[in-house]
């Protein structure tokens, strides 16, 4: 230790934490990320509004949306973040439990550091309580049935349950399901064949499940039919244009009697083009690039309702959804690749709103739209949030067969098998295991105490209960305390716990095992001094 002489090794803004001091530090960030979310776990979580640097309001409850709009800087808070978003990606819920459980798991193993107990061996224990509690989730979840369409309406619902669609839910859980099972190829479902259109207006339950796709778009010409019945739909990626010549090409016009030609050139090309569509039979034409006023023109005149400039994903759902294939060269176009629809139409609801296409009614579509609707847009985006939920846990639960019930009953079975477990265990490992296990039942007790129940009686009521054999036994909001979960519906993915846990504890031991944070100083936009690396290495 350098006490009289300080020694510099690294650049004068380069800031440096060890030992403890650098432990404590990124321990605490990551529990203040934990406590942040905290109050909005579960049916009875709160909101929160968060006010972006232009004055742009969102009230959520969800997680995932809460952290990514808080612009979060803390190197160890930013992994905390990350757990989220491994959370959103790989399941699409569940995010506050990742989050909650991590803060925990730092939390306890915080306590064990006191004690020193050395982080690796924290570490060790933690890993080994999340493999056994891995297999034991496995052991004591369920194995559901694909075609249970009213267990998966539960899980649904207990996704959206506290989300801002708490009126709705039912019928939300409806939509949900039906979407979902419509797309889903055995156990794989593509969420991304699921689009959620938004509408403003209207009230919630005026939600919608379109066998098709909704385009937020309107048709190119106003003398296109508004309606086509049978539609026949042509999908081109080809721009109904003459491509306009390369700057270094020049075209010689000498007199007007060759602009004129020059001009019915184009004309009848475009004309051309129009003709191919019309040849091939199709009545809608969706194109993904831009369309000639001349070719709109002809368009309207040969009565093809056509949409341009529409978005590449929303090609693509509208090839699943109407069985038709995506053309690039119109000298290729043919009937067989014209997509099916039993009616599209262009509907403007309100004076001075933008009109909106759907293609509807496809037959057996493996794409389809959910029109959301609520009465301001944040009503409609929290709604949206909610249905993401419920459509990724639904999701989850077809992929893998196998649920647990939700309420803290599954965080309290484990908690009580994993401390079985650990009595086994030698040493200080069994500290860390016992930790991880108290970690768990974090979750009921948060629930308990969102939803005004006192926790300590809850927790120690839950595991009188469990202890007698009652494994469903868990936090009911709704039925005044403690019932049996998976009676009340309260079904979960078995995925939502098994990634919550895994990420939990991985971010907790990467964490636990930094002892050194060097941190280079903000460039400021110009380069360090130097404009190399930060300076690690000694001279
Ligand atoms: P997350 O972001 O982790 O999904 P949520 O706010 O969605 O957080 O809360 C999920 C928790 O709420 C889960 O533990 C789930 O079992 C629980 N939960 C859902 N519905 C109910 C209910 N009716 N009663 C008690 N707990 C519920
Ligand atoms: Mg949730």
């Amino acid at each position: 230790m350098a006490d009289r002489q300080p020694i510099f090794i690294l650049p004068e803004n380069v800031s440096r934490m060890m030992g403890r001091d650098a432990q404590r530090n990124n321990i605490m960030a990551a529990r203040l990320v934990a406590d942040t979310v905290k109050s909005t776990l579960g049916p009875r979580g709160m909101d929160k509004m968060l006010v972006d640097s232009v004055g742009d309001i969102t009230i959520t409850n969800d997680g995932v949306t809460i952290l990514e709009e808080m612009q979060i800087e803390h190197p160890a808070a930013k992994m905390m973040v990350e757990i989220a978003k491994t959370q959103e990606a790989e399941v699409g819920d569940g995010t506050t439990t990742a989050v909650v459980l991590a803060g925990e798991m730092l939390k306890n193993a915080e306590k064990l550091l006191e004690q020193n107990v050395h982080p690796t061996v924290i570490a060790r224990g933690y890993r080994l309580a999340t493999e056994q509690a891995i297999k034991v989730l496995h052991e004591i979840s369920t194995k559901i049935d694909r075609g249970d369409k009213e267990l998966l309406k539960k899980i649904a619902i207990t996704a959206m349950t506290g989300k801002g669609a708490e009126s709705a839910k039912e019928m939300l859980a409806e939509l949900i399901v039906d979407a979902v099972m419509q797309v889903a190829d055995g156990g794989e479902v593509d969420l991304d064949s699921i689009k959620l259109e938004k509408k403003k207006g209207k009230s919630i339950d005026d939600a919608e499940l379109i066998k098709g796709i909704v385009l937020d778009k309107e048709r190119v010409h106003p003398d296109m039919p508004r309606k086509v019945e049978n539609a026949k739909i042509a999908l081109l990626d080809c721009a109904l244009e003459i491509k306009s010549p390369e700057t270094d090409t020049k075209v010689n016009i000498n007199s007007p009697d060759q602009l004129q030609s020059f001009l019915e050139q184009e004309e009848k090309m475009l004309k051309g083009m129009v003709e191919k569509i019309k040849s091939s039979g199709a009545n809608v034409a969706i194109c993904q690039k831009g369309i000639d006023d001349v070719a709109q023109y002809y368009l309207a005149k040969a009565g093809i309702l056509t949409a341009r400039r529409v978005k590449k994903s929303d090609m693509e759902k509208l090839a699943k959804a109407t069985t038709g294939k995506i053309v690039s060269n119109l000298n290729e176009l043919d009937e067989k690749d014209l997509g099916s629809a039993k009616l599209v139409e262009e509907v403007k609801e309100g004076k001075g709103e933008e009109g909106m296409i759907y293609v509807r009614d496809c037959p057996n579509p493996k794409a389809l739209t959910i029109l959301l609707r609520g009465g301001t847009e944040h009503v409609v985006d929290e709604v949206e949030r909610a249905v993401k939920d419920g459509l990724g846990d639904v999701a989850a639960a077809l992929k893998e067969e196998r649920v647990v019930a939700g309420g803290g009953a599954i965080e309290i079975e484990l908690a009580q098998r994993i401390r079985k477990y650990s009595q086994g265990m030698k040493g200080r490992e069994q500290l860390a295991i016992e930790e991880f296990a108290l970690a768990l039942e974090s979750i009921p007790k948060i629930l308990a105490e969102n939803a005004g129940l006192d926790p300590i009686d809850m927790i120690t009521e839950l595991k009188a209960k469990h202890d007698a054999g009652e494994q469903h036994a868990g936090i009911v909001v709704g039925s005044n305390g403690i019932a049996n979960a998976f009676e009340a519906g309260i079904i979960e993915p078995l995925k939502i716990k098994t990634q919550a846990i895994t990420s939990a504890s991985e971010v907790t031991n990467l964490i636990l095992r930094i002892d050194d944070v060097v941190a280079a100083g903000k460039s400021g936009g110009g380069m360090p001094p130097g404009g190399g690396m930060p300076g690690m290495g000694m001279e």
